[in-house]
């Protein structure tokens, strides 16, 4: 029985997993020469939103520009009041000059038919606008306004996220919905009635945008919600439901390590089914915590997923009672640091080196081994080893570390790897 099960295993090799292939229609977001595609083919992107006042537009503009350089491909910026609206072009303008053509997507809710109609130069400095059906107006208002803010987007071709979320749901459709359940033989419960509203919302909001005049292909839905389980149920169904790109959030998904693990956890189950076309993390910052940190996430959501790369990706290991030193755990931060704060810059100097793997050991258990799979590696010595750190660059020992300057020596190896792999050929 044994043998048979062991040939049988033999003949056939194990699969290997993947992201099943996406089926969206692909939307495009254009600034300037910097066109984003997504959606169909196009890689997952990544998507932010600023926390300053968009009144200020000197502060938005900086933090846009950190947002994108930490690999944010769409900024969204609120857009609440007349104040927020006139500021957006010097916004736009300030980018522009510092070469910045990251696409700014506007979030209105309640006035946005009176903002984009009263400021022009608002609509036509925004490269996308997100509208929140739910929160587009009540009764008669509803169409009407939702129709505006449309006919404007059709006007100057620009993309439309129509974004249900589960905490403005449109009141009307759910209570159509309620009372619906309340004469089934079996009623729904009431979350699988709520995700119906949403994706109703959702889909619905959108034919109404396209008998209006939008062009299908302007058109990215959401429907977020803050549980995993329930983004994941209603995501399936709207994907089952539409072609239209979808973008990914698990909504207000809270602080820390548990904001993090949250939309890893539902972000990745749908993104391995080929679900979603963009994505964000609506992290909590920490108090002093980068607002970039949302962006640091869903990078490397997308990137442990292998379907991006953005940063070169330091292995390191957990440490263990083998080495006590806190002398790797540091050598470890201050080289993934180095690599991230490079990036903005290596990104246009040295094509290809987000795929670049270093490893970083802390012993002579895994260290040599893990080390020459990297293309970059140290092998720190553990307890009672001989304080030596040999280090392997493209699988080969290239030479040995000894002394007190090993982080700093072990960083202008990667320096200069990088410059002989990655620096463009004359
Ligand atoms: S490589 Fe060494 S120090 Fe690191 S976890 Fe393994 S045994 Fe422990």
């Amino acid at each position: 029985m044994q043998d048979s099960q062991s040939s049988q295993q033999l003949s056939q090799a194990i699969a290997i997993a993947s992201p099943l292939p996406r089926k969206s229609r692909q939307a495009r977001v254009v600034w300037r020469n910097n066109v984003v595609t997504v959606g169909g083919d196009a890689p997952v992107r990544v998507q932010s939103m600023t926390n300053t006042d968009t009144v200020d537009a000197v502060e938005t503009a900086i933090q846009v520009r950190q947002l994108a350089q930490a690999g944010s491909e769409m900024v969204r910026i609120t857009v609440n009041t007349p104040e927020a609206a006139a500021a957006v072009p010097y916004i736009r303008e300030q980018l522009d000059r510092m070469g910045e053509y990251v696409p700014l997507v506007g979030d209105f809710h309640y006035n946005g038919h009176r903002l984009l109609t009263d400021y022009p130069d608002c609509a036509q400095a925004l490269s996308k606008y997100r509208i929140n059906p739910g929160n587009v107006g009540k009764g008669d208002k509803k169409d009407k306004q939702f129709g505006q803010m449309i006919e404007i987007a059709a006007k100057y071709d620009k993309a439309v996220r129509i974004g249900v979320n589960w905490g403005s749901l449109d009141q009307e459709i759910m209570a159509d919905l309620m009372d619906q359940n309340s004469r089934r033989e079996k009623p729904w419960e009431t979350r699988q009635v709520m995700y119906e509203a949403l994706i109703t919302s959702a889909i619905s909001s959108a034919e109404l945008a396209r008998n209006i005049g939008l062009n299908p292909d302007n058109i990215i839905l959401s429907c977020k919600v803050s549980g995993v389980q329930d983004l994941i149920s209603v995501y399936r169904e709207l994907a089952r439901r539409c072609d239209y790109a979808l973008h990914l959030g698990l909504t207000e998904a809270g602080m820390g390590t548990k904001g993090t693990v949250a939309s890893a956890a539902a972000l990745s189950v749908l993104l391995q089914e080929g679900i979603g076309d963009t994505i964000r993390v609506s992290l909590t910052p920490q108090p002093g915590e980068a607002r970039t940190q949302e962006v640091v996430v869903a990078s490397e959501i997308l990137q442990a997923l292998g379907l991006r790369v953005f940063v070169p990706s330091v292995t390191a290991c957990p440490g263990c009672g083998r080495t006590t030193s806190t002398t790797f755990q540091e050598l470890a931060k201050k080289i993934d640091d180095f690599l991230r704060g490079e990036m903005p810059v290596w990104r246009t100097q040295f094509p290809g080196v987000e795929a670049m793997k270093v490893a970083v050991m802390g012993c002579i258990v895994n260290g040599p081994g893990e080390s020459k799979h990297a293309d970059i590696g140290i092998s720190l010595p553990g307890n009672g080893e001989a304080p030596a750190a040999p280090v392997f660059i493209d699988g080969e020992k290239a030479l040995t570390l000894r002394g007190e300057h090993i982080a700093e020596e072990f960083q202008t190896l990667v320096l200069e790897y990088v410059q002989r792999r990655y620096g463009q050929k004359a």
